[in-house]
């Protein structure tokens, strides 16, 4: 019997993850991106590994993916983390009602945390804002995006995955009612193609809409776009995130030598056209300043803005949608041999591929199980031999 061909669209970080597995699974896998290795949302993203912290009082299912996939990260991926922490601070009486929740958020969520006196806080974080009046600390930590994909990559090419970046699909090709190839352009050689495949999935994030309506179906994936400021110095050890609920400018995140102040959220028709407001850029630096007021010393080095693919739900903003992930099998719809899997975030790369990856294979037929949660990844560097 051959090895059934699984084609994967996109290579970001659920993409890479998604290759990842099926390649341990025995599976024969395809991924195609038409750019770069994450340069879609998962390249420019805010880089948090996240603790769960940020959900655990609003939306306990993505707090709980998020603590259980960070430690599995930390075994996995040990190279592409910086394992520095996070703190959670209060600075007026609104954030201080707001700890007794975030402890309980954090109980009920499995997240491991210490009520840490102000004094240790200004010790551990010295330009933080003087007036600080609670923190709480968490495993957050911050991950390299690109080198987070490339290590998925590397070890799916070692178990023998095909990626092609560069590689844009510009049709699916359907068989009565299933999906069984895609016709793609290689932007290195100009060439068209046609390539088959028994299953494909489409992985492409907030541009995942796109790629369904070639199949005729719908997904329910709202690009939703954030703003972040990156400051020319680094202001912080662990990433600062303010004790209430997620709202506009409540996090910095250190990421090698500069700081990263984020974001805030709206809805945008295409992921390829962002415009960054000029107000949302000032309200960053307003509300970083508020954490770390040495930021007013620092200079802008770069904004950036991307598309969260989020799950619509009716009568839901979406501040309040759930950061948690979803997969669709397309056959649900009337279309065979095509899967979407999008929402989530790049902390729960591994659990959307894994979710995805039993969908495939239980389509397929092929009984091999997930064993990403124990096997360590090779070096991102293998990426390029
Ligand atoms: C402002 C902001 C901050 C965030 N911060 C964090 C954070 O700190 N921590 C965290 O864990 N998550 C964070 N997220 C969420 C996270 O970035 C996303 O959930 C994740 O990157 C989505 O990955 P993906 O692979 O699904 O999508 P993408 O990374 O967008 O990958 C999809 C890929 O598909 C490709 N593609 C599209 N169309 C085609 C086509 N026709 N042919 C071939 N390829 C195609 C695109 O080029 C792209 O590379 C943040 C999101 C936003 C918006």
């Amino acid at each position: 019997m051959t090895t059934p061909h699984v084609i994967i669209i996109g290579g970001g970080s659920t993409g890479a993850a998604t290759a990842h597995d099926l390649a341990l699974r025995g599976l024969r896998v395809t991924v195609l991106e038409r750019g770069e290795i994450a340069s879609g949302t998962t390249g420019r993203n805010h880089c948090l590994l996240h603790s769960g912290g940020r959900y655990c009082v609003k939306d306990q299912e993505s707090a709980i993916e998020c603590i259980d996939e960070n430690m599995i990260l930390r075994r996995i991926m040990p190279e592409v983390l910086e394992l520095n922490d996070g703190l959670f601070v209060a600075l007026n009486e609104d954030d201080l009602a707001f700890k007794e929740k975030f402890l309980a958020g954090c109980e009920a969520c499995h997240i491991p945390y210490r009520d840490i006196p102000v004094k240790r806080a200004l010790e551990l974080e010295p330009f933080l804002n003087p007036k600080v009046l609670a923190a709480v600390q968490v495993p957050d930590g911050v991950f390299e995006p690109f080198r987070l994909c490339l290590s998925f990559l590397a070890t799916a090419r070692k178990n023998g995955a095909v990626i092609r970046n560069y590689t844009e699909v510009t049709e699916l090709v359907c068989s009565g009612q299933s999906v069984t190839g895609v016709k793609i352009i290689d932007y290195r050689t100009g060439k068209t193609e046609t390539l088959g495949a028994d299953i494909v999935v489409n992985a492409t994030g907030p541009w995942a809409g796109e790629i369904a309506a070639m199949a005729g179906v719908d997904v329910p994936v709202a690009p939703t776009a954030g703003v972040m400021v990156t400051v020319n110095r680094r202001m912080n050890n662990m990433v600062i995130n303010r004790l209430n609920k997620p709202s506009d400018g409540d996090i910095v995140v250190p990421q090698r030598l500069t700081s990263i102040i984020g974001t805030t959220s709206w809805s945008v028709l295409d992921p390829d056209l962002i415009e960054i407001p000029k107000d949302h850029i000032e309200k960053m630096i307003e509300k970083g300043q508020e954490l770390i007021p040495d930021i007013r010393y620092t200079q802008t080095r770069g904004t950036m803005a991307v598309a969260r693919p989020l799950i619509r739900k009716a009568n839901v903003d979406e501040r309040e949608v759930s950061r948690t992930f979803e997969c669709f099998d397309h056959k649900h719809d009337g279309i065979d041999g095509f899967v979407t899997i999008s929402g989530g975030k790049t902390t729960t790369a591994r659990a959307m591929a894994e979710k995805v990856s039993d969908i495939v294979c239980a389509k397929l037929g092929v009984t091999a199980e997930c064993r990403t949660r124990e096997t360590p990844l090779v070096s991102y560097r293998l990426f390029y031999n």
